[in-house]
């Protein structure tokens, strides 16, 4: 059986910059979208004969907002994918959309690429919300959108949402949730707010200007975010993510599982050949470098081959992510080595605590643990593995 890949292509272009947003993304003029996909095509091609004996199993378009460049640039992007790479025929191929930026002919131009499933950055359905956070669209352009995608055949639709926002009420994110749930997506998203330094949002923070929801507020939303949910059909399978029975983000589920990827394009990262690497967060650097010609520098970064106990450790940070957790038959099948002997006292500890579970060889976090999963995964990011 040929070994599975994921391929992940970064388009860092949006209308402008959201108040709470630091990820690699910047408004450029449309005639640096062209080129940088030019670039992009190059890269795609030049990474392919590493991979002949490997199965595409998803790619994912992501942002930035991808639906901002022109349609034609996508469809070239996808029909070079599957000149250049074996596509499984079940291969999930998702796109990040924009409200503000979609149309149906866009829609249309992506079912055409053979793209099937779309994530749409909605975030909040309160336009007073979306204001604050610095979004382009409104609640009633991401319904016009939504719609329009459902017109185009779309059946596997994610929608993302933000809260615990400045300014937000439990009240306000009851009606987000129940509106949203009741267009009835496949798969829903949801991210607490993070301030994150150099972002307005963390200047305003810092200036006091920030009306955060309270510590309780936050807790009631959270509470609801997973009750509401659960009720309506919707199975936890990851800290942030739900969705339908069997309609889970396939791609995100590799990143968790340790399936290797390829990520094409600015700040791009990879995990391939036990490697892990992040491409030139730096635009010249990226557009001036040759993939056709020798090739004598390279625009990845950092690139490092995992020790033993880092494999160790992302597999017991990734896994446990997700709500089915880890299975020690898989740790012992992969390292060779008891689950027990080398993380035995920290799952012990946790367990005690509350903060996971364990039933049938299998470890997971607890409710409790999911909401304080930063602090219980980063125990095993940082513990050294105890000698087996
Ligand atoms: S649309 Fe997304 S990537 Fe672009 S600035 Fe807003 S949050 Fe960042």
């Amino acid at each position: 059986m040929k070994q599975e890949l994921e391929l992940y292509i970064h388009i860092p272009f949006c209308v402008r910059k959201c108040n709470y947003c630091d990820f690699l993304s910047f408004p450029q003029p449309t005639d640096v979208h062209g080129r940088y996909v030019t670039q992009l095509l190059r890269e795609i091609r030049a990474a392919a004969p590493d991979c002949r004996e490997m199965i595409v199993r998803s790619v994912f378009i992501g942002g930035g907002t991808p639906s901002l460049i022109g349609e034609s640039l996508i469809e070239e992007l996808m029909a070079t994918v599957r000149s250049c790479y074996r596509m499984a025929e079940d291969a999930e191929v998702t796109i990040e959309c924009n409200p503000g930026s979609t149309l149906r002919h866009k829609f249309a131009a992506y079912r055409r690429a053979g793209i099937n499933r779309l994530s749409i950055g909605l975030q909040s359905a309160d336009n007073a919300e979306l204001k604050m956070l610095g979004r382009v669209h409104s609640f009633e352009e991401f319904l016009k959108s939504y719609q329009n995608a459902r017109m185009e055949g779309f059946k596997n639709i994610n929608v993302d949402l933000i809260n615990c926002i400045p300014m937000q009420s439990l009240k306000t994110w009851k009606k987000t949730l129940r509106t949203v749930l009741m267009l009835k997506p496949e798969h829903v998203s949801v991210y607490n707010l993070i301030i994150e330094e150099g972002t307005p949002f963390y200047q305003m923070q810092e200036e006091g200007l920030l009306m955060m929801p309270s510590e309780e507020e936050q807790a009631e939303i959270d509470t609801f975010t997973k009750e509401y949910l659960a009720r309506q059909g919707y199975h936890r399978y990851e800290i942030s993510n739900w969705a339908r029975e069997g309609l889970e983000c396939r791609h995100n589920s590799g990143y968790w599982t340790g399936v290797p990827y390829l990520g094409f394009g600015l700040g791009a990262a990879s995990y391939f050949d036990r490697k892990r690497w992040n491409n030139t967060s730096d635009l010249s650097e990226y557009m001036d470098f040759d993939f056709v010609g020798d090739r004598s520098g390279t625009v990845r970064k950092d690139v490092r081959e995992l020790s033993r106990e880092e494999q160790i450790e992302e597999f017991m940070f990734l896994g446990l992510r997700m709500t089915k957790g880890i299975s020690s038959s898989s740790f012992l099948a992969r390292f060779g080595q008891h689950l027990d002997s080398v993380y035995g006292k920290i799952l012990d500890k946790d367990i005690i605590s509350g903060l996971i579970e364990s039933c049938d060889g299998r470890y997971r976090l607890t409710e409790r643990g999911m909401d304080v999963s930063n602090v219980v995964l980063s125990g095993f990011l940082l513990s050294k593995p105890e000698e087996g």
